[in-house]
């Protein structure tokens, strides 16, 4: 096809994308290093000769990076071959040692597999090709000279006197997951990514949270649009002719967005112009908000690519029937709402991350369904965001908040009192709900004890009731005296008064 013929044709956009995704495993995939980064690491303080690359270390497979990866090809509907092995992809760079990452190449532990997902309220599916398991490499800090931190030192390639190489993060298991071309707007990848960090979190495999959890390669192109049959898909030979960029090292869902979409109007520009896309690797710079040619796209055959004869090929027929999945999202909302009678909402809300569900569940299956509902989703969530915290941050302390439920379940104190002071007390101040309660005086057995006073010292002071109804200013602050006296003076006064005239005024 020629570029004069994409000039006049409506042009439509195709993505595909390489997820890397980091997998949450005690140790680094060849070795016995931790994974495990502390705030403020020294760099190159996790490391041993097998992933420092020395001559002679030998790589040890980690028997939980495989584990994890069949759950992920569970969790995506994939197959997993009866044996999986290991590749050498041979490139030079300095976060390499080795001169050579061990990948997997015509053997991989997952293949075709799918992720469903929801964009603006519909439902997508997206094709998962294969996903592999491979080795991180570490990670480069390019530095201008200088005397403040390195951190406010640390500049792109073009502007560094200087690069640091860190090897903490070599060997990290890794798992890249590759998908068929099926996105056809940028909207969708957002909507994928986001599906696939819950799926991955609810898992157990992975922390969002981490620093470069999720790196995305996004390959993109345009095609004719009259090219796309009915049912959505396009012909092979078509994917093939046309001419796509890879964008790299993407860290998140909004950026993927962003930079796929100014990608595509950088193509449509060009084509639109008679001119070629031409195919290469670009850099997304965020801050910048746009993308920038690194390289031309190298090929596979660059890579030389052979089987790594230090590990020997790995059988897991049988591995995905032993290996356990939990309840994943979709399935856990829908039982939520037939199970405790949620609505769609509710459901939603409570089961957004797996921490969440499970804690609504144990509260639920405590008490009552709704109210557990009510306080998790609503008054518990509604806090802690408030408060930049989640359930994580509350995990051990599911009894104390089951307590509290309890105590609103039993009536024991008012659902204002429990909404605006024990929860937040509890959140604030790190105290029981009935210290809490003990401390501001806001049982309803207290309240109870006061109404019981008011009614008694009404009884018996016949006069100064009498006193009261004929106008006599002063009989009012008798009685309120006779209830404190009752209460040990523990009533508040203001209210006792209040009490006192609705009884009186009945
Ligand atoms: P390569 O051999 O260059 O690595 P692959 O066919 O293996 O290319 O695909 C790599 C990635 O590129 C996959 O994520 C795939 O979905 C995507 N891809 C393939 N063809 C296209 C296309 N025409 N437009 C956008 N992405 C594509
Ligand atoms: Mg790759
Ligand atoms: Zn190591």
């Amino acid at each position: 096809m020629t570029a004069q013929a994409l000039e006049q044709r409506d042009l439509a956009v195709v993505i595909g994308l390489e997820v890397h995704v980091q997998l949450e495993t005690a140790t680094k995939i060849f070795c016995g290093c931790s994974t495990d980064a502390a705030e403020d690491e020294e760099p190159n303080t996790r490391t041993c000769p097998t992933c420092l690359g020395l001559p002679g270390a030998l790589p040890v497979l980690n028997e939980g990076a495989v584990e994890a990866a069949v759950k992920v090809g569970k969790a995506l509907d994939a197959d997993i071959p009866e044996q999986t092995r290991f590749h050498r992809k041979n490139y030079y760079y300095p976060d390499l040692p080795k001169n050579f990452q061990i990948t997997q190449y015509d053997a991989p532990i997952c293949q075709d597999g799918t992720l469903e997902f929801n964009v603006e309220g519909e439902r997508r599916s997206v094709a998962v090709r294969r996903a592999h398991l491979e080795e991180d490499p570490g990670s480069i800090k390019h530095v201008r000279e200088g005397t403040r931190s390195l951190d406010s030192r640390t500049v792109s390639i073009s502007r560094a006197d200087y690069t640091l190489v860190d090897y903490n993060r070599a060997g990290t298991p890794l798992m890249e997951i590759v998908t068929e071309p099926d996105f056809r707007d940028p909207s969708e990848v957002r909507g994928f990514l986001a599906k696939l960090e819950q799926v991955l979190e609810y898992l157990g495999v992975f922390d969002s949270t981490r620093d470069g959890s999720l790196r995305i390669d996004a390959n993109l192109s345009l095609v004719p649009a009259d090219e796309i049959r009915d049912d959505g898909s396009i012909p092979e030979d078509i994917l093939d002719e046309a001419n796509r960029t890879e964008v790299k090292n993407i860290s998140s869902h909004k950026g993927a967005e962003k930079a796929l979409a100014q990608e595509a109007s950088r193509q449509k520009t060009l084509l639109k112009r008679g001119k070629t896309v031409k195919q290469e690797t670009r850099h997304f710079d965020e801050t910048r908000g746009t993308t920038v040619s690194m390289r031309t796209k190298e090929e596979e055959k660059d890579y030389r690519y052979f089987r790594e004869a230090d590990l020997p090929p790995l059988e897991v027929a049988g591995w995905k029937e032993t290996i356990e999945i939990p309840e994943l999202r979709d399935a856990r909302r829908d039982r939520f709402r037939e199970e405790y009678g949620l609505d769609a909402e509710s459901a939603s809300k409570l089961t957004s991350t797996k921490e969440v569900a499970d804690f609504y569940e144990r509260v639920a299956e405590a008490f009552d369904p709704d109210l557990a509902a009510t306080w998790v989703a609503d008054n518990l969530l509604g806090e802690l965001n408030y408060r930049d915290m989640t359930v994580e941050d509350v995990k051990g302390r599911l009894d104390e908040f089951a307590r509290l439920v309890e105590l609103v379940a039993e009536d024991e104190i008012t659902t204002k009192n429990a909404e605006e002071v024990v929860l937040r007390r509890m959140l604030d101040d790190g105290m029981a709900p009935d210290d809490i309660i003990d401390e501001e005086g806001l049982s309803k057995a207290d309240d109870d004890a006061v109404v019981t006073a008011v009614e008694e010292a009404i009884v018996e002071n016949p006069d100064a009731v009498e006193d009261y109804h004929e106008g006599e200013g002063g009989a009012i602050n008798f009685l309120v005296g006779q209830v404190m006296q009752k209460t040990g003076g523990s009533a508040d006064p203001g209210s006792v008064n209040g009490m006192l005239r609705e009884r009186l005024d009945e």
